[in-house]
């Protein structure tokens, strides 16, 4: 049975490596060596979200070396999107009536 101990020991072997990456080169940023990848970080994007009324929406990467973050804006707000004015209390001779709107 030697070829499946050969196997077993393949196959932990394979997944040692496969672990390696996150962390074999923690502290090796490019940021720090311009010959690699132009001195810049590895940016990988960790989460994002979508633009409101009020603000832009947000992408936020993190450098797969050294854990630097960064968080860019994408597009602009949407603005708000109103619906029609509605009456909300109707004019009387003597006073004012309100309307309301609403967004979204
Ligand atoms: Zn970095
Ligand atoms: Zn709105």
């Amino acid at each position: 049975m030697k070829v499946k101990k050969f196997m077993a020991v393949f196959l932990t072997f394979v997944m040692l490596a496969g672990m390696l990456p996150a962390t074999a080169y923690a502290g090796e940023c490019p940021a720090e060596d311009s010959s690699r990848n132009g001195g810049n970080h590895f940016w990988n994007v960790i989460s994002a979200t979508d633009p409101t009324c009020t603000s832009p929406g947000t992408v936020t990467s993190q450098c797969v070396y050294c854990d630097t973050t960064k968080t860019e804006q994408t597009g602009s707000a949407l603005g708000h999107s109103w619906s029609d004015w509605a009456i909300t209390k109707k004019a009387t001779c003597t006073e004012n009536g309100t309307r309301s709107r609403t967004c979204g």
